[in-house]
């Protein structure tokens, strides 16, 4: 064993395992969040401008490309009111992944505490992990998965940060004002950074997307973490950036500049110009998950599942107790031969394996004709269950 202990636990993605499943068998993937749609061909051309055009082939400033820093800035004040400096209070990284590693190496301190509802998007655990740092964790719980925040209150006192994360990956959850000002009274009666990944700020379908760092208290201790890749559907450029305050922002530069110091100069550049227009880009590819949604919901229905309805982001949770199975990481590993579907076990993203254990996550950021397909391959292997 040659892995170092601390992450000897997290052994290969649920992602990797999925995705090289559905290769083998050929099964459709609604398992890992990838549009099999490409976004807005300008963004492309953008990127072939850049590439072709001289002068963004090298690195960029470790901060990111100075019009996609402006951007980002810009797009806070323009869209929640937030102020941030375009050179100190934002960082450009290599996906929103990166923004999530460089955030808990650069601000935590060995043996620091951090609070992560669960389920939590993977990277979490293992990156606060990485940096010497152990979890304390609330559950939320199907089928609505409110946030308990008399729990939340009780598992923050003598913590250094919270991460947040909505709208919610596996979920689909957007907290709700009133949460979020519940989450903020905690923050700032413990003292807490909070670190919110916002990377689905966009696809929000029920409700409204609040930052955190909107809320009184908050700007001033609150990192913003966001990603085009769900905005503009290009989540294999992985330009990522955070926001907020100058100390918290060096903080991660400070981790970020020895992890990969800066690159994707072409697409930062493609970003900056989709960023100044995002409202644009975006509203279809809203309007379309939203019906991808609805379809994929209403066939997991039909086949028998319980469904919990997401508000916003890529994802519906299945509950496959009703179909009489036990176990979703099993009934997972299963259901491309049965099914040919490939999902993914939400009790992946539990620490506490009861509290997901009927629980399935399904994609629906995919082609409509593909969302029919798997829904009657789903539907035909119900029947033959039943
Ligand atoms: N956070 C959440 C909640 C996600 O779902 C994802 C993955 N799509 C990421 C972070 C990673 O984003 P990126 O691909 O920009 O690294
Ligand atoms: N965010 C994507 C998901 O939740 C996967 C990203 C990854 O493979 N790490 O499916």
């Amino acid at each position: 064993m040659t892995t170092a202990s601390r992450l000897r636990a997290f052994g290969t993605t649920i992602f990797t395992e999925m995705s090289a499943l559905a290769a083998r068998s050929g099964a459709i993937n609604l398992g890992q969040g990838f549009p099999d749609t490409d976004g807005p061909p300008e963004i492309v051309t953008a990127v072939e401008s850049a590439l072709r055009n001289g002068g963004a082939n090298q690195y960029a400033p470790l901060a990111g490309v100075r019009d996609l820093c402006v951007a980002i800035a810009d797009h806070q004040r323009r869209r929640y009111g937030l102020e941030v400096d375009p050179q100190d209070g934002v960082q450009v990284t290599f996906g929103a992944t990166e923004a999530i590693a460089a955030a808990m190496l650069g601000l935590l301190e060995p043996d620091d505490e951090v609070v992560v509802l669960e389920p939590f998007y993977d990277s979490y655990p293992a990156t606060i992990a990485m940096a010497g740092a152990t979890r304390r964790v609330v559950t939320l719980r199907p089928p609505d998965f409110a946030l308990d925040l008399d729990a939340l209150a009780a598992a923050a006192p003598g913590a250094r940060m919270l991460v947040l994360n909505s709208p919610h990956n596996p979920t689909g959850r957007v907290l709700t004002r009133a949460e979020l000002e519940g989450i903020a009274r905690v923050c700032v009666d413990n003292e807490l950074i909070a670190v919110t990944d916002e990377v689905y700020e966009h696809l929000v379908f029920d409700g409204e997307h609040v930052p955190l760092a909107t809320l009184p208290g908050m700007t001033e201790r609150t990192l913003t973490i966001s990603s085009a890749g769900k905005s503009f559907s290009f989540t294999g450029w992985k330009i990522g950036w955070c926001s907020g305050p100058p100390q918290l922002v060096g903080a991660v530069r400070s981790a970020k500049q020895f992890l990969s110091f800066s690159g994707g100069t072409p697409f930062q550049h493609a970003v900056a110009a989709a960023l100044v227009d995002a409202e644009r880009h975006v509203a279809p590819l809203r309007a379309t998950l939203q019906a991808g949604r609805d379809q994929l919901c209403a066939g997991l229905r039909a086949a028998g599942f319980g469904v919990c309805v997401p508000q916003g982001g890529y994802f519906v949770n299945a509950d496959i107790a009703p179909l009489g199975a036990a176990d979703a990481r099993e009934w997972c590993r299963a259901l491309p031969e049965r099914a040919g579907v490939v999902a993914i076990p939400t009790s992946a993203f539990y620490d506490d394996a009861e509290a997901g254990r009927t629980l399935v996550r399904f994609a629906f950021c995919k082609r409509p004709s593909v969302i029919e397909e798997a829904v009657a391959r789903l539907l035909a292997s119900s029947r033959r269950v039943a």
